[in-house]
């Protein structure tokens, strides 16, 4: 079993209580039965995905936009977060990429480190762990659900139907940017991380919904630094390009709906880029269908939708392997930064002054390429996928990769191990 030890980051201000029992009548308003009866929150609704379709999507008023922006900023003056994210400093770093760097001294202030399992990308879902269902109702934003209507409608109070587990979208209280929010699917259904069909269609209806290219949505599998098993996106806004959309692309194939599938050239980090296709459904299905064979593989990854949800990238990774067998340069691990989504997309989240003044274009790389899988592994990765989206194609792996199968296949316990004969590796930090 290989593990590595990090400082969980806070994203939730009840997470530092998730170890103690919670006593009948919690009073802490928060997203269980002991204090769901009855409560109200705000729902925000949006169009059927084939209404969306072959439309330009546009909203008459960007209303996903402020609506979001509005909440969080209330959530800012309830002093609901750790800090604040706007006096973090931030600068571009010279160079061709334009890498961003964040010093953020006050994501990581509590001192003790944690032990985090990263070889098996699929665990079971624990009841028992820190779980978005113990957050406070007043870290919810909005409910953020489908309609039948044409129309995108707000409701400021609305039951919330604990039968048909709601999606939400909540404030991540140790925010990296302006905005930052978790999008939890069906939260009620307590699922684990990790990506189906219709928890992706709905990140990827957020981007489209927000409409705005620089509100982009982020994934990270466990493994490749996700520090809650419980399924959740992350999002914010950053106004300018991460470098990693603007990294060259080499097209590898269009699939049968039209989806184009290109691979990154010149960037540090190898992965695959999806976009294009018939409609939204189409590219959803593409990406979850390779993020699905990446679970299934035991391959962590992190996925970063971009560009209002046009743009799809797939990032398998194995820095936390390296880490947890001793071959990443103690130079980089003693910079503790986790090179989740975020910074491999391009925005550094740094926690040393050192490291932030000292902040350059081939430091950010040097991180970079360790992330990254070897050419080989990811030709072999490559074809993995492609083989599994051309079966879903035919009708083979889409039909049986229902939830219910994915779920299997994590009671089974099926695990493949990334490195065979490395067990119990314990890495101090
Ligand atoms: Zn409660």
């Amino acid at each position: 079993m290989l593990r590595i030890k990090r400082v969980p980051t806070m994203v939730s201000n009840y997470q530092k209580d998730s170890e103690e029992q919670q006593q009948v009548g919690c009073g802490r308003n928060c997203l269980r039965s002991c204090c769901l009866p009855g409560a109200n929150l705000p729902l925000y609704t949006f169009k059927k995905v084939k209404n969306m379709m072959d439309e330009k999507m546009e909203s008459p008023v960007p209303f996903l936009d402020s609506l979001l922006l509005g909440e969080w900023e209330d959530r800012v003056q309830r002093g609901l977060f750790r800090y604040d994210v706007t006096a973090c400093e931030t600068k571009v770093i010279p160079g061709q990429s334009g890498f961003i760097a964040q010093l953020n001294e006050g994501r990581h202030l509590k001192k003790r480190t944690t032990e985090f399992r990263v070889d098996k990308v699929l665990q079971p879902f624990d009841g028992s762990k820190f779980n978005f269902t113990k957050v406070g109702q007043e870290e919810v934003l909005f409910q953020f659900e489908e309609t039948d209507g044409d129309e995108a409608q707000f409701f400021p109070s609305a039951p919330i139907d604990t039968d048909n587990s709601p999606s939400v979208v909540a404030i991540n209280v140790s925010p990296i940017e302006y905005g930052h929010v978790l999008l939890i699917p069906r939260i009620l259904e307590c699922l684990p991380q990790s990506i189906d069909h219709k928890s992706l269609l709905l990140a990827i209806q957020m981007a489209a919904e927000a409409g705005n290219p620089y509100f982009r949505l982020g994934y990270n599998s466990l493994g490749a630094f996700a520090t809650i098993n419980h399924l959740h996106f992350q999002a914010y806004y950053l106004a300018v390009p991460f470098p990693i959309e603007k990294a060259a692309t080499r097209k590898i194939s269009i699939l049968n709906n039209e989806v184009k599938v290109s691979e990154l050239l010149n960037y540090p980090v190898r992965g695959l880029v999806f976009e294009g296709g018939n409609n939204m459904l189409a590219l959803s299905d593409a990406v979850s269908d390779s993020c699905i064979c990446l679970q299934d593989s035991n391959i962590p990854y992190n996925v970063l939708i971009a560009d209002s949800g046009k743009r799809v990238f797939a990032l398998p990774q194995c820095y936390a392997e390296k880490q947890a067998l001793g071959e990443v340069n103690p130079e980089l691990l003693d910079t503790q930064v986790n090179p989740a989504v975020w910074e491999i997309s391009g925005h550094m989240v740094l926690k040393r002054k050192q490291d932030y003044e000292e902040a350059s274009e081939e430091n950010a790389w040097r991180l970079l390429a360790e992330v990254s899988l070897s050419e080989e592994r990811f030709q072999e990765v490559k074809d993995l996928i492609f083989e599994s989206i051309a079966c879903g194609e035919d009708g083979c792996v889409t039909s049986t990769h229902s939830l219910d199968a994915e779920l299997d296949a994590i009671s089974s316990g099926a695990d493949h191990s990334l490195v065979p004969g490395n067990q119990e590796c314990l890495v101090q930090q």
